[in-house]
């Protein structure tokens, strides 16, 4: 094991979390290496704002390379354990190669050393903490662990921390799997200090203060994202039965309200939040009673509520857990059940592929069968376990044309013609298919006033409207870049503050708490530079133009929505595209960095090898 200090011009140039680890990945792997090959490498990091007193900046980043989707793999996580690793005195953790047996990596006040975790091994994720935490002797370890769905490499495996949070997406679980490391456990006393701390400290109160009175917020800390699923039923964007409508007519079943009058026993927050995002829910009575949980979410309530047409909210309660503890994601493992019960009612999976499975809409039994199969390989689920980019290719049979993914990663279960700016950051993800990378919820929340300060364009916060939205998305997307970086929660920066001021507050937030000299516009400078390392780690594995679009091209972009709201929508991807471009400043027919745009960032040394690869446009 080798310590060394992270530098200030390296953490100037990427901030830290997502910024320095994306950098060091950029660095330090090859294009074309197998992720779960012993060459990739899985980097823990936290922002220069952890474990201050700075609201809702308790969050960490993990990064490797993708073997769900074989590009930039990135996830972001709250809870503990960030700041506890700042606490312990570490801005990053970066693991190589692959251990001979079961490990464990505890990190204790400048201390790090690997343990055995042979016993650990086959426990899911929430004993594997409880028995780290009695071993190590202190409760108030910090723990993220892989359950039985990262040792087995399941492709959509997480890396999980207490009982619901994950850095879920990207199968990051099964990088750490095919490590052997079993955990990474934290506890740190030492202090943190900041530049400047009574000019820190107003600013922590001015934003605290805003956070906790918008409507947003009030809303968040009740439901938590659960009362989306109303939401999007009132304006017509759910993806019911594998986007087969928009309308979820049963979405009060499942939905935010349910949630808390049935379920909900109080809201949990994530280390210095304002908000208290997190139902902690119980089931008393009928064949689930005794499941607990955080959440669930909007995603997994739309991936198994909707897109597999439960409409038991005990059930996918019971669902949630499970996967929690197994280490899977609820947003891929549903979009991807959601997929195999489409194509058996359509007769391209059969029995002789499910090994004797009847797969239906909306049956809580069978959803449950299949996460465990999923998570442990079993079976049916050993298919479901290669994700949603491999496991339509290897059942084949046409089956391919009813997975809806980007880049290799599961959307958003939801529809994007009827919500077209969020839509748009779903294709331009860097790590496939989510909202989070964008951050661009204008046309979500109907943020019309906003959309017109902001950019000089009402019409990007009208869901199915195109023009400009390409224009505005970038402005979003190194934002959103930004928070990530800082280790904040998008929660709080991006929905409950003024997005107007938002920049200003956290560039002041970073300048009081490091003593660097930084302003909106050098923040919003630094997220473009880490977006584009990230652009041009995909480019090097090959990616152009033609990847920034669905798997099923012709379902959004050329055919209509049929019922809802937003009936006769289509997604104008081609148009919002090349406004994209070039208002990132890239080649817009080929999608492609330009070199100029590299040196203007900082970037020479990416834009000389992208030019050595022939990877730059001609
Ligand atoms: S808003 Fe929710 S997710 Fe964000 S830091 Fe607070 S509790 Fe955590």
């Amino acid at each position: 094991m080798t310590e060394e200090p992270l530098g200030a011009e390296f953490a100037k140039a990427y901030l830290g979390g997502r910024g320095i680890n994306v950098r060091r990945l950029y660095d330090l792997i090859k294009p074309g290496i197998d992720p779960l090959g012993p060459e990739n490498v899985l980097i823990f990091g936290v922002g220069p704002l952890a474990g201050t007193l700075a609201p809702a900046a308790g969050r960490f980043n993990v990064s490797a390379k993708s073997p769900q989707t074989d590009i930039i793999g990135d996830g972001n996580c709250g809870g503990f354990f960030g700041p506890e690793l700042k606490f312990a005195g570490y801005d990053q953790i970066i693991i190589h190669g692959v251990a001979k047996k079961p490990v464990y990596l505890w990190i204790n006040d400048g201390e790090a050393e690997l343990k055995d975790a042979g016993s650990l091994w086959g426990s899911d994720t929430w004993d594997t903490q409880k028995t780290i935490r009695k071993e190590l002797g202190d409760e108030r370890v910090q723990i993220a662990a892989i359950g039985q769905a990262g040792e087995k490499l399941v492709r959509i495996a997480t890396i999980a921390h207490g009982i619901k949070r994950q850095i879920g997406r990207c199968g990051l679980g099964a990088v750490m799997g095919s490590k052997k490391l079993k955990a990474v456990a934290v506890r740190g006393t030492r202090s943190i200090e900041v530049a400047q701390p009574r000019e820190f400290e107003r600013v922590c109160e001015e934003i605290y203060d805003e956070a906790t009175h918008h409507p947003f917020a009030i809303n968040r800390g009740k439901y938590g994202t659960s009362l989306i699923v109303e939401w999007s039923q009132e304006v017509g964007q759910h993806a019911t039965r594998n986007w087969s409508t928009p309308i979820l007519e049963y979405a009060d079943d499942i939905g935010g309200v349910k949630l808390r009058e049935d379920f909900t026993v109080k809201m949990r927050a994530c280390f210095g939040c304002p908000s208290h995002c997190t139902p902690f829910a119980v089931v008393r009575e009928g064949k689930y009673a005794g499941t607990y949980c955080e959440g669930p979410e909007f995603q997994t309530l739309g991936a198994f509520g909707a897109v597999c047409g439960c409409r038991d909210l005990a059930a996918i309660m019971k669902i949630n857990s499970l996967a929690n503890r197994y280490g899977v994601s609820t947003s891929c493992l549903g979009v991807i059940i959601g997929w195999a019960i489409d194509c058996f009612k359509r007769g391209l999976i059969t029995e002789k592929e499910t090994g004797g499975l009847k797969l239906d809409w909306g049956d809580p039994e069978l959803l449950i069968d299949l996460v465990k199969k999923t998570a442990n390989r079993e079976g049916f689920g050993n298919i479901l376990a290669e994700g949603e980019k491999r496991a339509p290719k290897i059942v084949g049979k046409g089956t391919e044309k009813f997975i809806y993914h980007a880049k290799g990663m599961a959307i958003v279960p939801q529809d994007p013609r009827a919500v077209k700016l969020s839509g748009l950051a779903w294709v331009t993800s860097t790590r496939g298919g989510d909202h989070l990378r964008g951050g661009a919820y204008l046309d979500v929340a109907f943020m019309i006033s906003t959309a017109e300060k902001l950019h000089g364009i009402r019409d990007v916060a009208d869901p199915i409207a195109f023009k400009g939205k390409g224009k505005v998305l970038p402005w979003h997307e190194n934002f959103a870049t930004i928070i990530d970086a800082a280790g904040l929660c998008k929660f709080v920066y991006i929905q409950f503050l003024d997005l107007l001021n938002a920049p200003d507050k956290v560039a002041r937030l970073i300048s009081t708490a490091t003593g660097w000299e930084m302003d909106k516009q050098k923040l919003l400078g630094v997220g473009e530079r880490i977006f584009n390392v990230e652009k041009a780690f995909n480019t090097r594995e090959g990616l152009t133009r033609k990847d920034d679009n669905w798997s099923v091209p012709e379902k959004f972009n050329k055919e209509p929505l049929k019922e809802g709201p937003c009936k006769g929508s289509v997604f104008e991807l081609d148009q919002m595209l090349d406004e994209y471009y070039e208002r990132r400043g890239w080649d817009v027919k080929t999608g492609l960095q330009t070199k100029a745009k590299l040196e203007e960032l900082g970037l020479k040394d990416i834009a000389d090898e992208l030019e050595r690869m022939g990877k730059l446009p001609k």
